[in-house]
């Protein structure tokens, strides 16, 4: 099996190139069937989702907007703990449809807190389109509408994702080998 080291660590092939492409054609057909007609507007969380994107987009065939922020995140003085904010939202987004482009749903914390945020703006809905699901880690009650692959809890890189920095310009998606 193909390996590579990041780091410290050895990661082994887990989703190959060929799938990933064959899964991500068939969300964007089905992204282009369901806002048939509609002007959505794609939100693409960086920076781990920007191949899942440039590729999904590809594939989605709609008059459509596409913008990029990343989720900042700071402690609070609040109890409330770690307050998130979206950066780089400059695009209207009052009264639109809206799909957020992520990498991977873990806890489903930083879906849930971008969600909350991009309500205030009063949005007209607001759909998930995830390359990865990690179902059992979910935290919160979040419905990610499009889901590329659900996997199960090990820490994965490559296709986007990193280890520290590293391995996001991987073809395939990486399982870490304990
Ligand atoms: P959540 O807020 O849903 O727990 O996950 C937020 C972030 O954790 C993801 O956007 C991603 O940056 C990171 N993350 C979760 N699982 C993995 C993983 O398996 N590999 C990598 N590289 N990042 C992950
Ligand atoms: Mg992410």
């Amino acid at each position: 099996m193909q390996k590579v080291k990041i780091h410290d660590k050895e990661f082994a092939v887990s989703i190959p190139k060929t799938l990933i492409e064959e899964r991500i054609a068939a969300l964007g057909r089905k992204i282009t069937e369901d806002y048939a007609g509609k002007q959505p507007v794609f939100l693409v969380v960086l920076k781990g989702a920007f191949l899942f994107a440039a590729d999904l987009l590809r594939n989605v065939c709609l008059d459509c907007e596409i913008t990029f922020i990343r989720v900042g995140s700071y402690e609070g003085t609040q109890s409330t703990g770690v307050v998130r904010s979206i950066l780089g939202l400059s695009e209207k987004v009052h009264g639109k449809h809206l799909i957020i482009i992520e990498d991977i749903v873990d806890t489903g914390n930083t879906m849930m807190h971008l969600i909350e945020e991009l309500k205030k703006s009063e949005p007209l809905d607001i759909k998930v389109a995830s390359l990865l699901l990690k179902p059992e880690a979910l935290k919160h009650n979040i419905h990610v509408d499009y889901v590329g692959f659900s996997v199960a809890n090990d820490f994965l890189v490559g296709y986007g994702l990193d280890y520290d920095g590293h391995g996001r310009n991987l073809k395939e998606i990486y399982k870490i080998v304990e």
